[in-house]
């Protein structure tokens, strides 16, 4: 039975940006762009605690838009371009660069979040210590 293997800790940087299994390290997490799978396929993890809700939006928002945005303001006082090349050229690289990473991101939240345990809080029951 796959659930009586050991398997030793993973760092979640690792199996996350690759999309791998917080346990294993070798199925696959996500089953389309950014929809996790149901269950790791190898060893049968069910990935139905992973809840990073707006985590990876906020993450990649937060990352990107100073550099992006710091981009975006140096070609406009350099050049001082008309819309259009903002339309053409700021557009796509701010939606790129905010999209792009939202899947790494989002497994490295779901691989913490196996990792460390995270979960939502719950009212203990008054016989547990
Ligand atoms: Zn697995």
């Amino acid at each position: 039975m796959a659930q009586s293997h050991h398997y030793p800790p993973l760092p979640p940087m690792v199996t996350g940006i690759r999309g791998k299994c917080p346990r294993c390290g070798q199925g696959k997490l996500f089953s389309g762009f950014l929809k996790l799978a149901p269950r790791c396929e190898v060893c049968g993890l069910d990935f139905s605690f992973a809840d990073p809700a707006d985590g990876p939006a906020f993450f990649a928002l937060t990352i990107m838009s100073f550099p992006i945005l710091g981009f975006i303001w140096w070609l406009d006082a350099t050049f001082e371009p008309p819309l259009w090349v903002h339309l053409v050229v700021s557009l796509p690289i701010l939606i790129l660069a905010c999209v792009l990473p939202l899947r790494p991101l989002k497994g490295w939240l779901v691989c913490s979040q196996y990792f460390h345990k995270a979960e939502q809080g719950r009212l203990a029951p008054k016989d547990e210590p």
